[in-house]
């Protein structure tokens, strides 16, 4: 079995990434990071996306509020970042605390400004195939594991596990864009191991550390693992039982080092693209 390790993907991502920022004049692209409280999870994906950023010759601020802002407190200060013109792209960590209007803060953001696509104009225009828009990262960066490994998508079968509007159900449309004949499942799907054998391409995006094992794999299916779980040991893992794929599944992503690795490349080619849009 070929491990599609996301690290090759970022490298080759860079490239194409330091080519539009060459074109681009001013600044160098920022983003800003909108974090509230400090979730472990949130702090994680902030750290690599500040590296990633680093790395890429990009700039980025972090703009951090205490757990319990009230909703008035936490919009005016969010609508300042999202108006502020030496923000090209913003990053909201979520989920928000219970006492913040989530949805209101996600009419709020520009659209133009809404990397991970979580905006009603981006989910739209995702949903129909427009790509002006901007896809959730993680989904995205699926996307781009697949065709940077060469992998056809056209004409095949595509089962996605779970449905969320962060992960599943975009990553369902951008498949579809991509011609893949796509299967959605969630918890409600009866015979749920042999849905997921039926996908010559099976994504695992359920949240569940190791759920899916051999039983639920076609022979020779590509295996993509979007999950980040930390199992009994403590350890981190996907929702994937990795070892157990071993002659049945052609290719795996890992975890950690598949996905993960990728999703803040393609967060930062988000930015660039924000930028070069902005600044005409
Ligand atoms: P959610 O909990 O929001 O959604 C999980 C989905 O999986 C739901 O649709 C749920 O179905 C379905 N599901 C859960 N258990 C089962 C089951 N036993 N059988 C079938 N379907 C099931 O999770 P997210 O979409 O936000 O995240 C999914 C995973 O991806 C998580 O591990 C998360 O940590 C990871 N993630 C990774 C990122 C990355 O950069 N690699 C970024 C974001 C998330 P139902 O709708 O019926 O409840």
């Amino acid at each position: 079995m070929i491990a599609l390790k996301g690290a090759p993907v970022s490298a080759k991502m860079k490239d194409e990434i330091d080519e539009q920022k060459k074109a681009l004049s001013g600044p160098a692209p920022k983003l800003g990071i909108v974090r509230v409280g400090e979730r472990p999870d949130d702090l994680s994906y902030e750290r690599g996306a500040l590296k990633r950023m680093e790395k890429l010759g990009l700039a980025a601020e972090s703009f951090v509020f205490p757990q319990d802002i009230s909703h008035e407190a936490f919009e005016k200060e969010f609508l300042a970042i999202n108006e502020d013109p030496a923000i090209d792209g913003i990053l909201l960590l979520r989920p928000l605390p219970k006492q913040i209007d989530e949805d209101k803060i996600t009419r709020l953001i520009d659209p133009e400004k809404d990397l991970d696509g979580i905006s009603p104009t981006n989910i739209a225009k995702v949903f129909s195939g427009d790509e002006t828009g901007f896809a959730p990262c993680t989904a995205e960066a699926v996307i781009e594991v697949l065709k940077a490994y060469g992998i056809p998508i056209a004409g095949k079968r595509a089962v996605v596990v779970g449905r969320s509007m962060v992960v599943g159900r975009p990553l369902a449309m951008l498949l579809l864009k991509e011609n893949a004949t796509v299967t959605i499942c969630h918890t409600k799907t009866r015979d749920l191991p042999e849905v997921c054998r039926e996908g010559e391409i099976l994504i695992a995006a359920a949240g569940k550390a190791k759920m899916l094992d051999k039983s639920f794999a076609g022979e020779d299916a590509v295996v993509i693992d979007v999950g980040i779980n930390v199992d009994k040991e403590g350890n981190l893992c996907g929702d994937v039982d990795y070892d157990s794929l071993e002659g049945t599944a052609s290719m795996a992503t890992p975890v950690p080092g598949g996905v993960g690795a990728v999703t803040t490349s393609v967060l930062a080619k988000h930015l660039v693209r924000a930028a070069a849009k902005r600044r005409g």
